[in-house]
């Protein structure tokens, strides 16, 4: 169970996210919307602690990941970054590695080398929906791989880790229509293991895919703050916000 509590954030001088308490369960796709630039990137970024690794970012509020403050004095981030997957818009395999030297880099960066098998290798690829594609040449490089698999291989060496929480920043932007279906098939798959966040800009794919939406929205200068959420039903059909409905409309 995920949770930010009042999350805000700072680049330098500029406060560019506002109060941002939302809830990610498990079992849960969350998606988050809202026109560029409002901060659905930094605040994706907050729940892993990769937001620390941009120079001068600064945070207040906390990310609680089964009750316990991911920011605290004693965590090490890089098992945060372990329990709390991420998958980018850009596909990001080492390219010169093979398929399987891909999925197992994570554990093997981690110092889980006990953890590696075959087997692992062979669960992994066929949670990410693409063993069957590439069984027959695991030894061969990510980049003879099209995008479209590049990004679910991205997505198997994530699930290699074996994260309660996978956090996705547009991961099919950048694709295809077939991929892009074959990837939302995978998040209603992986959903019954875990609690998805996804930003898309795709608003049929946020109906598609999640339970829960939220809005954000950064109004003329002020911080990008959630205007917006409940379930994702309701916020395409029904919002509250008379602002939301702009949007989902494209009005906006
Ligand atoms: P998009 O939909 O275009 O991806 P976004 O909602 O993800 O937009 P962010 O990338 O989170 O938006 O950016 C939020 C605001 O923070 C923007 O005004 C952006 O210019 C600013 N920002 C983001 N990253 C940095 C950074 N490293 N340094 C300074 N400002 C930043
Ligand atoms: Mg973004």
């Amino acid at each position: 169970y995920l949770e930010s509590k009042d999350i805000n954030v700072w680049f330098g001088e500029r406060h560019v996210l506002k109060n941002v308490s939302l809830q990610f369960p498990s079992n849960e796709v969350t998606a988050l919307i809202g026109p560029s630039g409002c901060g659905k990137s930094t605040f994706i970024r907050t729940l892993n602690r990769m937001h620390e690794l941009i120079s001068g970012a600064g945070l207040a509020g906390s990310v609680l990941l089964d009750g316990q403050d991911i920011y605290g004095e004693e965590v090490d981030p890089t098992s945060v970054r372990l329990r709390v997957g991420m998958v980018f818009q850009k596909p990001n395999p080492f390219p010169t590695m093979s398929i399987k030297e891909n999925v197992l880099s994570g554990l093997k960066l981690s110092g889980r080398k006990n953890e590696i098998s075959d087997d692992l290798v062979e669960t992994s690829l066929k949670r990410a929906s693409m063993w069957t594609e590439v069984k027959d040449r695991l030894n061969d490089p990510a980049i003879s791989l099209s995008g479209g698999q590049q990004q679910r291989l991205c997505i198997a060496r994530s699930l290699a880790m074996n994260p309660e929480v996978l956090l996705m920043d547009e991961p099919c932007s950048a694709l295809d229509p077939g991929s892009t279906r074959r990837i939302e098939e995978t998040i209603l798959e992986l959903k019954e293991s875990m609690s998805i966040v996804i930003v898309t800009h795709n608003m049929q794919q946020a109906q598609r895919v999640s339970d829960k939406t939220a809005f954000f929205l950064a109004e003329d200068g002020n911080p990008g703050r959630v205007v917006e959420f409940g379930d994702t039903e309701d916020v395409f059909n029904k919002p509250i916000d008379p602002r939301t409905n702009d949007y989902v409309n494209g009005h906006f």
